[in-house]
């Protein structure tokens, strides 16, 4: 006779319920176990331990796993996790969009939720229920080798792009074809580890996390709903984040009301034994990760055994192990998975991956994501005169350091093989070719200088080159081996000879366009200044090659605007715009101890939201309608603050411009940033075309966390600055008050 839990008319608390009083303690305690599926010994495990998901399953090994599972004593269906970070790229034939950093800097929530939209579809189509993205993390260091995961440096910024793609991954309803679980990750502050050095000690205070890191996941949590949390690796003030039930139990679940659940990152219970030394073994490790809060543990086999006995010894209360099933198990019944989402049928992956529409939106998601830096009437390219282009640089045409990062596999499932993802990538290279061979361009490709080796008869072939051209459109960067998990860099300078070719090339006088194709921000000083036009993609998708060729081309307006700072040197590191005030010397007009060192400008090389268009916008008549607003204990119940600025396109050419709202605290009762951003808007113009942008800013934006941790706004004088960018001179300010 089947069990009420298998009755898909009840609801999912009543089928819960049902299916967890039939549990014994060992089947409750495999469903939070997560093994890696590519490792032999764990698939071996999956009826003896009754393990509740795989991770790094693909192929037909996803359908044999989930056909053993039914056959266990209840049946329960095993929910399948993957690193799909920019597209389902585990798959060869999936769609790889641009990295989390590139895409960021189209500042669009719509683009964030399509490509998270297109990966669930590809990933659900493989029979995979659930990936750890997006990143959440705050971009605010460099070095660290990760910054290309991250949506740059602001975490309200962060919040929103995270939310949308939340909403795309997850859609409306679990139990269909599109949609999967998302989870947010790093919680929390793993972007901030001492020196950007990958999973070391985050040093960072509660103020500051209540102010900084923890905003973004409030928001995917509460807004976006995120079903998941992913643990960070790394401690916080010395208690690892894994084993604080502060940051697992008390602010996600109590607090925000989460009824996801929260899955470590690789192996971090064992190794709050291992390696953080807070157990004295991996029993007391189960327990500690257990007692914190971590609902499903990856990797970490030890837990299995080490739980059951801490549960019949008396240890632990069981309660603890119920909590956590039930969350997981209620996933798997959204999910689908005991009902019509079982089974997958994978003979449709080939008409689902990489579809037509799939790769337009990871096109789409290139064209926007580029970023103008610099530009001295070079670009577009005069195509009129049929320009002789002479591109260097092996960036220009290697698609393992245009896609990036989790394109490949993870390290841990170490694929990294340029022939994946080739039939469907577009070089630099490539897009160029086909556009010369369209009669648009002439063009020669002399490689010069790669990231990882040094050939100077390269250099030379190509300054030779170059006399018989009228434009060098040379591409640097980093590549693969530069970045990632644990491949964190105290150097940011081009590596390789790639500055003596810009600079070899620079000498012969011809006009100099740098694509700056990398991970992350580098140190570029000398590129800033001596190159006639720079063009930053990052890891720009797939289909980069194509953006990149409609950009220098002219068929493209570039409107992408930078999410993250480059540094000038690496020791001017962190460095970021929302910095506190009181150091600002724009602010204070001080000159002495300011936050500057003596042999080091300020400013970054390039700030946070810039970019430049082929267009240019003028911005006029900053309004706020209600400059004084009553102070409100309750924030969400707070009157909004309504600003309306003029925008107008003085260029003779349609372009997009990202508009930008920041809110300063003219005096507070804590030191808080110089200013944060509050509200962005991507407006389109016609030539000549003016237009009022109106924002509005809810008033629980105003506020900042006091001394005693209290989320208030404090009553006194405001300012609201709207432009182009965050720098000074691109800001017009109005003042408010909270009376
Ligand atoms: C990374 C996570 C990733 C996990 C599973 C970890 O090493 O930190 O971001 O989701 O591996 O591959």
């Amino acid at each position: 006779m089947s069990q009420p839990y298998t009755n898909p008319s009840l609801s999912i608390a009543e089928r819960v319920e049902n299916l967890m009083s039939l549990m014994t303690l060992e089947e409750k305690v495999g469903q939070m176990l997560q093994l890696p599926a590519n490792m032999s010994d764990n698939v071996d495990k999956l009826e003896q331990w009754n393990v509740g998901s795989y991770l790094h399953c693909t192929g037909d090994m996803v359908e044999e796993l989930q056909q053993r599972a039914a056959k266990t004593r209840l049946g329960i269906p095993i929910i399948f996790g993957i690193d799909a970070i920019h597209g389902h790229c585990f798959e060869n034939d999936s769609t790889v969009f641009p990295t989390q950093l590139a895409l960021s800097c189209a500042w669009s929530k719509q683009l964030s939720q399509s490509m998270a939209h297109v990966t669930a579809v590809e990933t659900r189509a493989c029979g995979l229920h659930w990936t750890f993205s997006p990143v959440l993390c705050v971009g605010r260091d460099s070095r660290w080798g990760r910054i290309n995961e991250t949506f740059g440096e602001d975490p309200w910024l962060i919040g929103e792009l995270a939310a949308a793609a939340i909403q795309g991954y997850q859609g409306e309803n679990l139990a269909a074809k599109d949609s999967i679980l998302a989870c947010a990750k790093h919680y929390v502050a793993y972007g901030e580890t001492t020196g950007g050095r990958d999973a070391y000690e985050a040093e960072v205070s509660p103020r500051k996390l209540l102010s900084v890191f923890l905003p973004p996941f409030e928001k995917a949590v509460k807004q976006a709903k995120v079903a998941t949390l992913m643990a960070g690796y790394q401690a916080i003030d010395g208690l690892p984040c894994s084993a604080s039930s502060w940051i697992l139990r008390d602010i996600p679940k109590t607090q925000w009301g989460m009824d996801g659940f929260i899955v470590t990152d690789w192996d971090n219970v064992g190794s709050l034994h291992d390696k953080q030394r807070v157990a004295e073994d991996l029993r007391h490790a189960a327990k500690l990760g257990l007692e914190a809060g971590n609902d499903m543990i990856m990797t970490t086999p030890s837990f299995y055994q080490h739980t059951i006995d801490l549960v019949n010894q008396g240890e632990v209360d069981v309660a603890l192990v119920d909590d956590a099933v039930a969350r997981i198990l209620s996933y798997k019944f959204k999910l689908g998975l005991f009902d019509d989402f079982r089974y997958t049928d994978l003979s449709k992956k080939p008409q689902i991956l990489g579809n037509p529409v799939h790769w337009h939106a990871s096109l789409e998601a290139s064209r926007q994501s580029l970023t103008l830096l610099k530009n001295e009437q070079v670009l577009p390219l005069d195509e009129a005169n049929k320009p002789k282009i002479l591109l260097c640089g092996a960036n220009a045409d290697d698609v393992v350091a245009q896609l990036g990062d989790w394109s490949f596999g993870s390290m841990q499932a170490g694929a990294s093989d340029d022939s994946f993802h080739r039939r469907d990538c577009v070089t630099l290279r490539q897009g160029l070719q086909a556009a010369a061979d369209a009669g648009r361009c002439e063009l020669s490709y002399v490689r010069g200088a790669a990231p990882a080796e040094a050939d100077f008869e390269e250099i030379l072939a190509a300054v030779d080159a170059a006399k018989n051209s009228d434009v060098i459109v040379a591409c640097v960067g980093d590549i693969l081996s530069q970045h990632g998990e644990f491949h964190d860099r105290a150097n940011l300078d081009l590596t390789g000879h790639q500055q003596a070719m810009l600079e070899a090339l620079k000498a012969t006088g011809k006009p100099l366009v740098v694509v700056f194709m990398a991970s992350k921000p580098l140190t570029i000083p000398w590129v800033k200044q001596h190159a006639d036009a720079i063009v930053c993609a990052f890891n720009p998708g797939a289909k980069g090659g194509i953006a990149l060729t409609e950009l220098l081309l002219g068929d493209l307006n570039p409107s992408g605007k930078l999410t993250i700072s480059f540094p000038v040197h690496v020791g001017q590191l962190p460095v970021y715009y929302n910095k506190y005030q009181g150091w600002h010397a724009l602010i204070s007009g001080r000159t002495n101890h300011q936050e500057r060192y003596i042999d080091m400008p300020e400013q970054p090389l390039f700030s946070f939201g810039e970019g430049q268009s082929y267009s240019e916008f003028e911005y006029s008549d900053l309004q706020v309608a209600n400059p004084t607003l009553s102070a409100s204990q309750d924030l969400a119940a707070g009157e909004a603050l309504k600003v309306s600025v003029q925008i107008k396109n003085t260029s003779q050419r349609a372009g997009i411009e990202i508009a930008q709202l920041y809110i300063r605290d003219c005096v507070a009762s804590v030191t808080i940033p110089v200013m944060q951003l509050r509200g962005f808007e991507r407006v389109e113009l016609a030539a000549g075309e003016s237009r009022q942008v109106d924002f509005s800013v809810p008033y629980e934006d105003l506020a900042l966390i006091n001394a005693q941790l209290e989320k208030v706004v404090e009553p006194g004088a405001f300012k609201v600055l709207v432009g182009a960018s965050s720098k000074a001179e691109d800001l017009l300010s109005a003042d408010f008050t909270v009376a």
